[in-house]
C-alpha cells in the first residue's frame, strides 16, 4: 500500500489487512471481543493499543479499521471514526466537541435530522445556535464572531441543492477559530476535496453513495489524527454509535466499486439536466453540473462534476407532482439516495412534510418539486421513463 496512490486505487485497495490466510477479498471479523495471550498483554493493551490490536468492538474491530483506513486513504484524511449511521457521525462528532456555552453557526437549509439534532437537542445542553442562509457570505460574516466553536453546512443542500463556498466559509470560520464541519454527502467522496478548500472535519453517511446498493445504514467522520483520536473516539466508544463488522465490511466493497457507479450517476444527471431544460412542463430544472445553475461558476471550482441528485419543479403544484411519480416505471418512489436504483422522491410531503410552511418556502421546497437521484440504469430508459411521465401530467 502506498500513500501517494490516487483515490480510486486506494478504494480498492487502502487499508487492506489480510489473516495467516492471505484472502483475496477482506475478511468479515464478526467478534466483540479479542483473546489476550497473558494477564501481562491484556494490561498493556489497555494501557495502550497499537494500530493492529482491538480490545472490544465498540472501540474498534479489524474489519471496521480497514474501511476507517480505506475511506481516509481515499479522502486525503489523517484518520476516520465510522459509525452506525450518518446522524451517529453528525450527532456525534457535535456533541464530541461542544459544551454548554458554546455557539455554533449553521446554515439552515440541512437535512431534517441535522436540523433536529442543532435545533432541539443541542440548545437543551445549553449551546447557541445561529442560523444563516449558506449562500449569503455576508450572513456567515455576520454571524461567526469570537466564542463560535464549530461552523456547519451541507455543501449542498437537500433538496434544493444549493451549494456553499467550502473555502470561503471555512476563512471566515478560521479568523476566530471555529471548526469547520462539512456534511458532505451530496457532493460525494468521489467528486469533493473538501479538506482542501478548508474543511477540518468531514463527514458522510456511508448509507449513500458508499454502500450505494441500499443494504446498510452506516457513517463516518473524518479529521485530523489528533482530532478523531482525542475528542472523537472518547465520545464515540463510550456512547455507542460504533458501525459494525459487518457493515463495515459492506462499505469496504461498497467503496471498491464507488467511483465507477458515481461517475456514471453524475453522467446520467447531467445529461437528464439537459434532456429537462425549457420543457414546457417544468418550471426550475436544479443540477448542480449543469450550466444553468445559478452557482455554476463556484460548482466549477468546487467539485469535480455536480453529483448524482437533481430537482425538477412541474408546473400544475403537488397534483401534478405525484402524476409524475405515478407514472415512473424504472424509477422508484422512495427516500433515500446515491443508490443505484434512480429514486424519485416527492419532498413537499416525504422528508420535509415536517416544516411549517414559511420554512418550506423560505428553502424552495415547492409543491411541484420532485428529488431524482439518479442510478446506473441505462441513460436511454431514464430518459424514455422520466420524459414519458411528464407527458402524463
Ligand atoms: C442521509 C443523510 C444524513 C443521515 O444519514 P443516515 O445514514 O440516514 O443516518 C445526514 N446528512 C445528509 C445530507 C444526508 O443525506
Amino acid at each position: 500500500m502506498s500513500d501517494d496512490w490516487k483515490p480510486s486505487t486506494q478504494a480498492v485497495h487502502g487499508g487492506a489487512r489480510r489473516s495467516q490466510y492471505g484472502e483475496l477479498s477482506e475478511a468479515i471479523f464478526l467478534t466483540q471481543g479479542f483473546v489476550y495471550d497473558s494477564a501481562e498483554a491484556a494490561e498493556a493493551r489497555f494501557v495502550e493499543a497499537g494500530p493492529d490490536e482491538f480490545i472490544y468492538a465498540r472501540y474498534g474491530n479489524p474489519t471496521v479499521a480497514m474501511f476507517e483506513d480505506r475511506i481516509a486513504m481515499l479522502e486525503g484524511a489523517e484518520d476516520a471514526f465510522a459509525t452506525a449511521s450518518g446522524m451517529a457521525a453528525v450527532s456525534g462528532a457535535l456533541m464530541a466537541m461542544l459544551k454548554a456555552g458554546d455557539h455554533v453557526v449553521a446554515s439552515r437549509a440541512l437535512f431534517g435530522s441535522c436540523l433536529y439534532v442543532l435545533e432541539e437537542i443541542l440548545t437543551r445542553y445549553g449551546v447557541e445556535v445561529t442560523f444563516v442562509d449558506g449562500t449569503d457570505l455576508a450572513q456567515w460574516e455576520g454571524a461567526i464572531r469570537a466564542g463560535t466553536r464549530v461552523v456547519f453546512f451541507e455543501s449542498i443542500s437537500n433538496p434544493t441543492l444549493e451549494v456553499i463556498d467550502i473555502e470561503a466559509v471555512s476563512k471566515l470560520a478560521h479568523k476566530v477559530g471555529a471548526t469547520v464541519l462539512v456534511d458532505n454527502v451530496f457532493a460525494t467522496p468521489v467528486f469533493s476535496r473538501a479538506f482542501e478548500q478548508g474543511a477540518d472535519v468531514v463527514i458522510y453517511s456511508a448509507t449513500k453513495h458508499i454502500d450505494g446498493q441500499g443494504r446498510a445504514l452506516g457513517g463516518v467522520i473524518l479529521g485530523s489524527r489528533e482530532f478523531i483520536r482525542k475528542t472523537v473516539e472518547p465520545y464515540m466508544k463510550h456512547t455507542g454509535g460504533s458501525m459494525s463488522p459487518f457493515t463495515a465490511w459492506v462499505m469496504l466493497k461498497g467503496l471498491e466499486t464507488m467511483s465507477l457507479r458515481v461517475n456514471a450517476q453524475a453522467d446520467s444527471a447531467l445529461a437528464l439536466a439537459e434532456a429537462f431544460a425549457s420543457h414546457p412542463k417544468l418550471a426550475r430544472v436544479i443540477y448542480p453540473g449543469h450550466a444553468g445553475h445559478s452557482q455554476h461558476g463556484l460548482v466549477a471550482r468546487q467539485m469535480a462534476k455536480g453529483g448524482t441528485v437533481l430537482s425538477i419543479d412541474i408546473q400544475g403544484g403537488q397534483a401534478a407532482a405525484f402524476r409524475f411519480l405515478n407514472a415512473l416505471r424504472v424509477a422508484k418512489i422512495s427516500n433515500n439516495l446515491g443508490d443505484a436504483k434512480t429514486i424519485a422522491t416527492h419532498p413537499a410531503t416525504t422528508t420535509h412534510q415536517r416544516l411549517p410552511q414559511d420554512q418550506k418556502d423560505a428553502l424552495g421546497i415547492t409543491p411541484g418539486l420532485v428529488r431524482i437521484s439518479v442510478g446506473i440504469e441505462d441513460i436511454a430508459d431514464l430518459k424514455a421513463d422520466m420524459l414519458g411521465a411528464l407527458e402524463q401530467v
